[in-house]
């Protein structure tokens, strides 16, 4: 069997057996090669030391020496060269309190944390497979390699990264893996929010997230509290086919592949069960839910360490979940003056995500959805004013024309902003100018 290694990877495995040394490319790289995937980066292994890696190529960088990690520039390419090694004894449920330098390879496999990523293949030898990645990754089946829960209570990070590759891979988690990450998740709550953040991104945007938010919310509650009340709340409503945390999981996996979208599709509704009243006629409602959801969110976001960009974004998005998008050239107006043209079409994919997870009859706003979307294009092509920025009239403009120096000038300004937007006057300076009159006392 052959693997279409780039050229730096094999340059690097050739050099270093060139040297009498033996090297491997391992993990991800060979997981996803094995499964057609271009891999975004090649993880070579050796049993030389780093010090003798460093001697074998004219360039490179001391990456992580501790860990045994050189880094080869090979053409421009960088390659991570780490040498062989052994870990032992995860007292604080993240790192090793030992690691130590081998020469066998197996040893080396043996601490990865699943089957699929614990494989390396040799430029002589090719495939070393002694945990039945290969097998498993046919199967479509994540497995911890060794005893699943001892690895887990090593390091809980790896119930996240098992979740994330599930999502990403659309692969089952085994049973003894999923059984062993449900009952150490409480763990997770030790991992760094940073950590946690990147993993969770990371699930959101893989294409079988939904699948996986909808089948082990009890994993991911540890580090999302949150997410506790939904899960089975049912929403006594016509729209809705699902309960709260299953609408949420189809919103994620319905929503275009875009980090802030998905994040919102997954806060978006967390805060319906603290809102939720059964009218006189049966029919759930759930008043003021996009609010207490937009407040949820701010604490999950802030807690894992969001940016605070990606933190204003969302929470924002998360607000404006629900709110009424009339098919009108106006709307797309407010839309960009208020979010701006990334967010204003964010918020339209939140809606559209929203709507997929709705009950089949309620799809029907799909055709408005992409109506209003048309609109927006259109704004955007005409280049209509939906900024102060874009007004034919500035300040100077008002004073010039005898409007009274003051704060005074920029309310008008706003003023005759949002009549614009509203289409009630043409983005023109003489017919802005002609408006003044109305607002002086
Ligand atoms: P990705 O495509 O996300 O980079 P990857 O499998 O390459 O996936 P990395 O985080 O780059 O993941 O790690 C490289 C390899 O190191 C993994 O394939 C796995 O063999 C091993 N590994 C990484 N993190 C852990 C961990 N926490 N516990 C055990 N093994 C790990
Ligand atoms: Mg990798």
């Amino acid at each position: 069997m052959e693997l279409a290694l780039s050229p730096a990877a094999a340059g690097v495995l050739a050099g270093l057996e060139a040297s009498g040394f033996r090297a491997w490319v391992v993990g991800g790289c060979v997981r996803d090669a094995l499964r057609g995937e271009p891999p975004h980066d090649w993880d070579v292994c050796t049993d030389a030391r780093p010090d003798q890696v460093t001697a074998c190529f004219p360039r490179t960088a001391p990456t992580g020496l501790v860990h045994g990690t050189v880094t080869v520039l090979w053409g421009g390419t960088p390659v991570e060269v780490t040498t062989l090694r052994a870990e032992s004894g995860y007292s604080d449920g993240r790192r090793p309190d030992h690691v130590e330098f081998v020469t066998d390879l197996t040893r080396d496999l043996a601490r990865r944390d699943f089957t699929v990523n614990a494989m390396a293949w040799n430029l002589r030898t090719g495939l070393a497979d002694p945990f039945g990645g290969q097998a498993d990754l046919a199967a479509g089946v994540l497995r911890a390699v060794g005893r699943p829960e001892a690895r887990f209570a090593e390091d809980a990070l790896r119930i996240l990264r098992g979740l994330r590759f599930s999502a990403r891979l659309d692969f089952a988690l085994e049973p003894a893996t999923a059984r062993a990450m449900e009952r150490q998740a409480g763990r997770l709550r030790a991992i760094a929010a940073e950590r946690v953040q990147a993993e969770l991104d990371g699930l959101l945007l893989g294409a079988a997230a939904e699948g996986v938010l909808a089948r082990w919310p009890a994993v991911l509650e540890p580090v999302l509290p949150e997410i506790a009340p939904a899960v089975g709340f049912a929403q006594h409503n016509p729209h809705h086919c699902l309960d709260v945390w299953g609408h949420t999981a189809r919103a994620v996996g319905a929503a275009a592949a875009d980090r802030a979208v998905r994040l919102t599709m997954l806060l978006h509704d967390l805060g319906k069960p603290g809102c939720f009243s059964l009218g006189p006629d049966g029919v759930g409602h759930f008043y003021g839910h996009a609010q207490r959801s937009a407040e949820l969110a701010q604490a999950i976001l802030t807690r894992l360490r969001y940016d605070h960009e990606t933190r204003e974004r969302v929470v924002r998005l998360v607000r404006l979940h629900d709110a009424p998008l009339p098919v009108e050239e106006k709307t797309a107006r407010r839309l960009l003056n208020r979010l701006g043209e990334r967010d204003a079409r964010a918020l339209i994919a939140v809606h559209r995500a929203d709507t997929l997870a709705l009950a089949p009859a309620y799809h029907d706003r799909l055709g408005e959805l992409d109506a209003l979307e048309a609109l927006l294009e259109e704004q955007l092509a005409q280049n209509a004013c939906f900024s102060l920025r874009q007004l034919a009239v500035n300040g100077r403009d008002l004073l010039a024309a005898g409007a009274a120096p003051g704060p005074a000038v920029g309310r008008i300004l706003d003023a005759l902003l949002q009549r614009v937007l509203a289409g009630e006057l043409p983005n023109d300076r003489a017919a802005l100018l002609a408006e003044l009159p109305k607002y002086r006392k």
